[in-house]
């Protein structure tokens, strides 16, 4: 693997590049792994649909959408959802075994694909599974990953330029696996627009078959226990979204945040330093070691706007900063700023949309 900096094509990466060896030059097209957990498609991948269907189109190439899952409807379903959301076609492995994830089956049921159709850019979600899959098929493969990407491209000669942040998120580096098939990537929930999905009929769907048996496999599930605080937070997908930071000065003030947000139907949210006080609980936080979201509407309180935060919110319709300091850096790339005390204003803020929105619209965001 070769590091760049931010441009694509930058000209100091053409000349340490080596010829792709020639056993690699057959691997070709791009695979977008479907994430599914209990029958349920994870967003993301239908995020990375739309971010491969880009790459593919670059490289006028097929658009694949790979998905391992139990044998039968719901691995077929969801199949069928990957056509409307732009794969042209797809490759399964439809095996009980695969019904759960666990490392062992998956990666071998993955590399083996990659190994029989020769993919050269594999994209899978940054998230708890798709980073530990990611990494497991990597390694057995031998190739590159470059992980938590921010952007990705094709350069001038057809190379994934996969661009990610650096030194603690205050440079953007741009990685090329250069010598290696395929180059794989992983992007975080939100991080990519939600492309439009189109009603579509199912197309070729290549099935493969699972070269192991459950004997095979050392890890075993014997239950399965639904975290209960996972439907707590839905803050990645939070169509409204109210923050709080530093500026609110202590856990009290805080809660004029949470109050805000429960009038507003929205998702709370705060900077990574109320975390690390205790204030707020870890899958609260926003930025680059939390969440990224894109809601319709962002109302950041106290919060400065350092650039590990702005990554997380950048993708948002529209910013409300509110902080005493004019020259604060959210200013930079809010929509609209109010220099003031947010511990003055959320209360008004509050007070004013719950006297203004009727009970059906308010029932309506809080549904
Ligand atoms: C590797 C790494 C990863 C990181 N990841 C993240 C991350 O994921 N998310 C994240 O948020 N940060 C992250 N950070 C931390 C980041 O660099 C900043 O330190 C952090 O975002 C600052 O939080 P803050 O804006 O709440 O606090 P501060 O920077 O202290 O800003 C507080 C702001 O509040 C304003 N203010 C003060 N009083 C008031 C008031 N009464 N009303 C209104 N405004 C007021 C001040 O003017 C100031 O702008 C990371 C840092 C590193 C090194």
């Amino acid at each position: 693997m070769s590091e760049a900096t931010k441009t694509p094509a930058a000209g100091g990466r053409a000349s340490t590049k080596k010829e792709l060896p020639e056993h690699f030059k057959a691997y070709k097209h791009v695979w977008v792994f479907i994430e599914q957990e209990r029958g349920q498609a994870h967003p993301v991948s239908w995020e990375l649909m739309g971010a491969g269907r880009k790459l593919a189109d670059k490289l006028k190439v097929e658009l694949a959408a790979v998905m391992l899952g139990p044998a039968g409807e719901v691995t077929r379903g969801i199949l069928a959802e990957a056509f409307c959301y732009g794969a042209d076609l797809a490759y399964a492995v439809a095996d009980d075994i695969l019904a759960d994830y666990r490392n062992e089956s998956y990666t071998k049921a993955l590399t083996d694909l990659v190994n029989a159709h020769k993919p050269e850019i594999l994209l899978l979600g940054a998230t708890t599974l798709g980073r530990d899959l990611a990494g497991a098929v990597a390694t057995t493969l031998l190739t590159g990953l470059t992980a938590d990407c921010t952007e990705l491209d094709v350069d001038a000669d057809g190379s994934l330029a996969a661009t990610r942040p650096t030194f603690g998120g205050s440079l953007l580096c741009t990685i090329y696996t250069l010598n290696y098939r395929p180059q794989m990537a992983t992007v975080r929930p939100r991080v990519m627009p939600m492309p439009e999905r189109v009603e579509r009929a199912a197309g070729r769907v290549v099935e493969h078959r699972l070269g192991i048996v459950e004997a095979d496999i050392v890890t075993k599930v014997l239950a399965f226990l639904p975290d209960r605080d996972s439907s707590k937070s839905s803050l990645a997908y939070a169509d409204v979204v109210v923050a709080g930071g530093l500026g609110l000065g202590s856990p009290e003030n805080f809660q004029l945040v949470r109050q805000l947000a429960g009038v507003l139907g929205a998702e709370y949210g705060c900077s990574r330093p109320l975390v690390q006080k205790g204030w707020v609980s870890s899958d609260r936080q926003i930025g680059q070691t939390g969440k990224t979201i894109r809601p319709k509407l962002y109302i950041a309180a106290g919060i400065s706007g350092a650039i590990q935060h702005r990554v997380g919110v950048e993708g948002a319709d529209y910013i409300l900063a509110i902080n005493t300091d004019k020259n604060a850096p959210i200013f930079d790339f809010a929509h609209l700023g109010v220099v003031g005390d947010a511990v003055r204003l959320l209360p008004v803020l509050t007070e004013a949309f719950s006297k203004r929105l009727s009970p059906h619209t308010r029932d309506r965001l809080a549904s």
